[in-house]
């Protein structure tokens, strides 16, 4: 189970649209307690979904104010995080790539079809840096490994969230924050503790899986390749509308769908009384008739149903697996600010993630059919090799 956690540096491969390789999937994996500590930054991790984000660079991170909801301007919560480098394909300042996501815990700044909820960064790192050894992180069985925080004398860490904390407990002047709703969040702990940590000018050791009620549950990251059987879409065409499989047939309509049928007729006759309006039974039908089939939807389905834990797909340069044609994907993705190459696709998170961080109350919380990240294609150097934003595209089932 810890093999892919425990390679020297991340597995996924440079894939380019023309090949027949296949796509990669991600699953969420429980680890024990005592084991989450493989998914801190002194290891490399493969990927993360949860707890506090494993920052590559841990000197350079993003400002509190890049990592706002668009929609609430309130800090965003740590989503995951994906190692994806291209091997020998991408540059060498990227010899380290991981991709963060993060999202906005607030279900009403999730809307229909509208990423504003959602932020995506990229951060790369050479081979040779200030934080982690040229050969990689050694089998945490052995040794100890340094730590990159230590190594960086980065910012403090907010004890929420995890990301840069440019403010301060004023009593103690130890414990440090993002922002003031996260100091509020803390409190009810800190109050204990924050006399002592005055007098001391530190703070004990966080326990190995500090849960606080604003970071999701953490979960490892395992990738395999996904296996799709010969001829799954046969027979996947809109000529199959009308077959007997589908029961679309109009003499075997269901008795209330066509008593909702006539219903809507008669509305219609009434509504136009008195227009010249010519309408046949013929008419009805087809105006009546079901939408046309969800052809993309229907792809969608079946191919999460080969592996219905799937959290992440990843093809890099490869194209979205769209999730419904009801609504549009964008057509023109703004190039990368930073170096104008244009962006494409690498990524995509499923639904359910939704269900493995326990907010698929639908309706009521964060949602998504599916969450689109498109990067800078040409992996370009980031200042201080710091975090740069994507762009993230999301569809929604409606
Ligand atoms: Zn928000
Ligand atoms: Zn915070
Ligand atoms: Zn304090
Ligand atoms: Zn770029």
């Amino acid at each position: 189970m810890f093999q892919s956690l425990l390679n020297q540096f991340c597995v996924i491969s440079f894939i380019n649209e023309f090949s027949e390789e296949p796509v990669h999937l991600g699953f969420g994996v429980r680890l024990l307690t005592d084991d989450l500590y493989r998914l801190r930054s002194h290891y490399l991790p493969l990927g993360k979904v949860g707890g506090k984000p494993a920052w590559l660079n841990p000197k350079h991170l993003p400002k509190s104010a890049d990592l706002l909801c668009s929609v609430c301007e309130k800090p965003m919560c740590f989503l995951m995080q994906v190692c994806a480098n291209g091997g020998e394909s991408d540059p060498p300042h990227a010899f380290h790539r991981t991709l963060f996501l993060f999202v906005c815990r607030n279900p009403e700044c999730s809307r229909q079809n509208d990423a504003s909820n959602l932020k995506a960064f990229r951060c790369q790192l050479p081979r040779t840096n200030d934080f982690y050894s040229f050969d990689g992180p050694a089998d945490p069985e052995f040794g100890d490994i340094p730590d990159p925080y230590a190594l960086a004398d980065g910012p403090g860490l907010c004890r929420i969230c995890g990301c840069a904390a440019a403010k301060k407990c004023a009593k103690c002047t130890v414990a440090r924050y993002c922002s003031q709703a996260h100091q509020v969040i803390d409190w009810p702990t800190h109050k204990l503790e924050c006399a002592k940590a005055a007098e001391n000018g530190s703070i004990e050791e966080e326990p190995k899986n500090p849960l606080n009620p604003f970071v999701f549950k953490e979960f490892g990251i395992e990738i395999d390749q996904e296996y799709m059987p010969g001829g799954l879409f046969d027979g996947m065409s809109d000529d199959e509308d009308d077959n007997e499989e589908d029961g679309a047939d109009v003499d075997d309509e269901p008795e209330e769908e066509k008593a909702a049928r006539l219903k809507e007729f008669e509305k219609f006759v009434k509504e136009n009384k008195g227009k010249n309006v010519d309408m046949t039974k013929d008419d009805l039908d087809a105006a009546t008739a079901e939408q046309p089939k969800d052809l993309d939807f229907e792809k969608f389905n079946k191919l999460v149903h080969l592996h219905p834990d799937q959290i992440v797909r990843y093809k890099r340069f490869g194209l979205p697996l769209r999730a419904t044609g009801q609504s549009e994907l964008p057509e023109e993705i703004e190039p990368c600010e930073l170096c104008g190459a244009p962006r494409r696709f690498e990524m995509q998170l499923m639904p359910h993630l939704l269900t493995l961080i326990d907010v698929d109350c639908i309706g009521q919380s964060i949602d998504w059919a599916s969450v689109y990240v498109y990067t800078c294609s040409a992996s370009c150097r980031i200042p201080d090799d710091g975090y740069a934003k994507e762009f993230v595209a999301k569809q929604d089932f409606v």
